[in-house]
């Protein structure tokens, strides 16, 4: 793995070099955004002004579409299993939290691996996490196991994570009670973090810190065209262990697009993605606005990606306030006792609201799970093709040295 790491940052460089051709010109990021197409909810964050608001929640716990027949939803993680199968976690044992809670000799992090990779089938051939990957070599293919990895956890009194889930997302399931309900997998007191719209500068990072303070993984969904501003911070959320699907190249409301353009804006995203990592993604895709157009639904069915919907809507990009994003929060969860709970690690509000949310969320008793894929997603070259000439946008500086066109004059 730590060849795939290296293998990762490879072609990471090479992704920063691809984006120099645009940043180089000016060399700081407001002048290439000024060069797309605007995004409204970038601009919210910049002016103060509300950004385009999710769907409220007018018929919540109503069916839209229930996706696929197919039993999705396996737990991988729990007691250590030595018969290669998967183990029920019990409820009250964190998996990843405390070392208190863990035999002396055993690092929790390593027991989750173990954990996870004894319960599920190997889909490559790639070696048990002990053995150690012959070094220069190509990157193995991922097997779910990788999403867990992440630096050891070092609080004792970590929330830490007590269950890890993992989704067969054959036929693309969907998940939240908001939009579906098909699959009611969390048991009572169980919570799924989800953080959408970043990588975003100095937010993302402190939703990141937030997080590994308290040994929790989450799901993120960032945003394709925010990847290609910032793929360092996107291997930063892969590199501390978090699963993260796709939410579109634009977030555009894919219900106002033709068919083609939906898929356009969808595998863009998914290019992004898998440019930035290096390696296929999870399979995770979550709607712009929460709007689910059943013709982009079918699509995702062929693509077998997994659709999360949102059990508790923070509603952060409207609230803002953190004192106020964590109570609206806790008193939902108070309300339903379980949830996929739909923050944005884009919002400045929200990365000064998580750790205090883990705080209450642990003070409260309630249990974190993880979520994971059985299988992974890759991109279709063709989509990869159409990035690769959006990342080549003509600058408008003649191709001149920054340090030529602009000079300090005063100070
Ligand atoms: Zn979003």
């Amino acid at each position: 793995m730590r060849a795939g790491l290296i293998a990762a940052g490879l072609v990471g460089a090479a992704l920063a070099g691809s984006l120099g051709i645009v940043f180089a010109q000016r060399g700081d990021i407001p002048d290439v955004l000024s060069l797309l197409p605007p995004l409204p909810w970038a601009e919210s964050e910049s002016t103060g002004v509300a950004p385009q608001p999710i769907l409220e929640p007018q018929s919540r716990r109503s069916v839209l579409s229930s996706g696929s027949d197919a039993v999705v939803v396996a737990e991988v993680g729990g007691a250590a299993s030595t018969a290669g199968t998967a183990t029920s976690a019990k409820p009250d044992t964190p998996l990843i939290p405390t070392t208190a809670a863990m035999p002396a000799a055993d690092p929790p992090p390593k027991k989750v691996s173990q954990s996870a990779a004894q319960a599920t089938p190997a889909p490559t051939a790639a070696p048990p996490p002990a053995a150690a990957p012959p070094p220069a070599s190509p990157p193995p293919a991922p097997t779910p196991a990788d999403v867990m990895k992440g630096p050891p956890c070092t609080n004792p009194n970590a929330l830490g994570v007590s269950r890890v889930v993992e989704i067969d997302t054959t036929g693309a399931p969907g998940f939240g009670f908001e939009h579906f309900k098909q699959h009611d997998f969390l048991r009572e007191g169980e919570v799924v973090l989800t953080f959408d719209d970043g990588p975003w500068p100095r937010n993302t990072p402190a939703v990141l810190k937030a997080l590994a303070d308290q040994c929790v993984k989450a799901t993120f969904f960032p945003i394709g065209k925010h990847i290609s501003y910032h793929p360092e911070i996107l291997r930063q959320v892969a590199k501390a262990g978090h699963t993260i699907g796709s939410h579109t190249w634009s977030h555009k409301d894919l219900s106002k697009m033709s068919l083609e353009e939906a898929k356009v804006d969808v595998e863009k995203g998914v290019s992004a993605l898998k440019l930035a990592l290096g390696q296929p993604i999870t399979p995770f895709f979550r709607f712009p606005l929460l709007k689910h157009p059943p013709k982009v639904l079918a699509y995702l069915a062929d693509r077998n990606v997994g659709v999360l919907s949102t059990d508790i809507d923070s509603f952060d990009f409207k609230i803002r306030n953190p004192n106020r994003i964590v109570k609206g929060v806790m008193a939902k969860l108070k309300r339903y006792g379980k949830g996929i709970v739909l923050l944005h690690d884009f919002q400045r509000g929200t990365a000064k609201a998580t750790p205090e949310l883990l705080a209450q969320l642990k003070a409260n008793g309630y249990k974190i799970v993880h979520l994971t894929a059985k299988d992974r997603m890759d991109s279709l070259p063709k989509y990869d093709e159409m990035l690769a000439k959006d990342m080549k946008l003509p600058t408008a500086g003649g191709g001149r040295p920054t340090s030529s066109v602009v000079k300090t004059v005063a100070e």
